[in-house]
């Protein structure tokens, strides 16, 4: 039997970024030991990779942007390799055999910078004091190796040294921070299972803020000391949303949720595992900032914990957490979901009708229009369904694929049995057709 977390489409490359990873084989964890100096820029350190080949492998590839390698070993044992194109091809002394288990260690060096996309650059990004990683969907190899699949989920200790002034945020738990002589070592654990491009890393001049006091989880914003009084009130009723989503969309999946405030404007807050990055302009309240704080919090279930196959899914993330917006709306008194919905139909009624919410091709994969129709299409379910089916629906989805690896037809095969009504034609008129469908009753 497969493991769960490999689903039947894990064996093949993206289709939107067919160059990026190699599906021949899964890492597992990821252990990062990584010296940056923020004013020259400079990363260096190793990587060290626990993985499975699932095939016979004389050769096999990892993602990795231009850095200076100094060593690469498999297995312990030095490797031969090229580097160009943002691939590390790596030849191992021996080659692997099926169902081998192996350890990759990569050596390197160098000033990281954003990886170029259609939508800016991606990774890791140098802030005017400090870094901070946003790398979805490809950007994850602007500072590490990476098999930058995100089906292949793996477990990470990520060790930074930097200057003792500057504080170190990344994914997971703090295990330990030392400092010698002028420098610190900051040693995060993340034991769930992880897709690279939600991988982050925040360096700068933060102040912790407590969120709650005694809560479930704990929820800490890392904030530029001047702004925490500002963060303090605009992200109060976190916590109160929190514990709604744990009862709309089950248990929250990590063991922490760390919020940074970037001491610059960022176009749109980003999800990380168990963080999200904001910037200062997401400060000031009001309504299309506190859908901001639901929308990156909902990815902790919808994108983060249940992770999608590969990024033609990408609705399952943004439609299920755009409707956790207007389901923080509706709970908190605002406008329901209902008026979210009908407002929502009208804008898209009104732009063109050319994406195909199931596929929307690697152009559109952010179109504001996915996020829109992918809220409407979870609205439509739960019309069909009725409250008690669709809210059971979303919990048992979350906590069947609990850290998993889903796709669309997942999500089909799963609401149907949540209702005796043919959900077929509902599924093709709002995922398949690029027409608007009407809302349903
Ligand atoms: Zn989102």
């Amino acid at each position: 039997m497969k493991p769960k977390h490999v689903p039947a489409a894990a064996g093949a490359p993206d289709p939107y970024f067919p160059t990026s990873g190699d599906h021949r084989y899964r890492v597992h964890r990821y252990e990062l030991a990584l010296d940056y100096q923020p004013g020259p820029n400079r990363l260096a350190g190793s990587a060290r990779l626990s993985a499975v080949a699932d095939a016979a492998l004389a050769e096999f590839a990892l993602d990795l942007a231009e850095f200076r390698i100094s060593r690469v070993l498999v297995d312990g044992r030095a490797a031969r390799y090229t580097h160009r194109g943002g691939k590390l091809r790596i030849r191992p002394a021996k080659a692997l055999a099926p169902g081998a288990a192996f350890t990759v260690e990569v050596h390197y060096t160098g000033n990281p910078r954003p990886v170029r996309s259609p939508w800016g650059g991606l990774g890791w990004e140098e802030l005017t004091e400090g870094a901070l990683v946003a790398s979805q969907p490809v950007g994850a190899p602007s500072w590490f190796p990476c098999n930058d699949r995100p089906a292949d989920k793996a477990t990470y200790q990520i060790a930074i040294t930097t200057a003792s002034p500057f504080t170190v945020v990344a994914s997971g738990r703090l295990l330990t921070r030392t400092t010698k002589a002028s420098s610190t070592t900051w040693v995060y654990e993340q034991s769930a299972p992880t897709p690279t491009y939600l991988v982050t890393v925040s360096i700068g001049h933060y102040r912790p803020v407590p969120l709650a006091v005694r809560p479930a989880v704990p929820q800490t914003g890392y904030v530029p000391e001047r702004l925490t009084a500002a963060f303090a009130r605009d992200f109060a009723r976190q916590p109160e949303m929190a514990a709604y989503f744990g009862e709309v969309f089950g248990p929250y999946p990590f063991g922490e949720y760390a919020v940074v405030v970037a001491d610059e404007e960022l176009d749109v807050p980003v999800e990380a595992q168990g963080v999200a990055t904001f910037g200062t302009n997401h400060l000031g309240g009001g309504w299309e900032r506190e859908r901001l704080i639901a929308h990156e919090l909902a990815h902790q279930w919808f994108g983060n914990s249940v992770t999608i196959a590969d990024w033609r899914h990408i609705w399952l993330n943004e439609g299920f957490a755009k409707y956790a917006e207007w389901l923080w709306s509706e709970h908190a008194g605002g406008p329901g979901a209902a008026v979210h919905a009908a407002a929502a139909h009208r804008l898209l009624a009104g732009l063109p009708q050319d994406l195909r919410l199931g596929d929307p091709s690697r152009k559109l994969m952010f179109d504001d229009r996915l996020y829109q129709r992918g809220g409407l299409v979870v609205h439509a379910l739960r019309r069909v369904l009725g409250d008690d089916a669709f809210f059971a629906m979303l919990r048992d989805w979350t906590s069947a694929n609990r850290h998993g690896v889903v796709s669309t037809d997942d999500l089909r095969a799963h609401a149907a049995r949540y209702t005796t009504a043919p959900l077929g034609p509902l599924f093709e008129a709002w995922l398949e057709r690029p027409e608007l469908p009407p809302l349903p009753d």
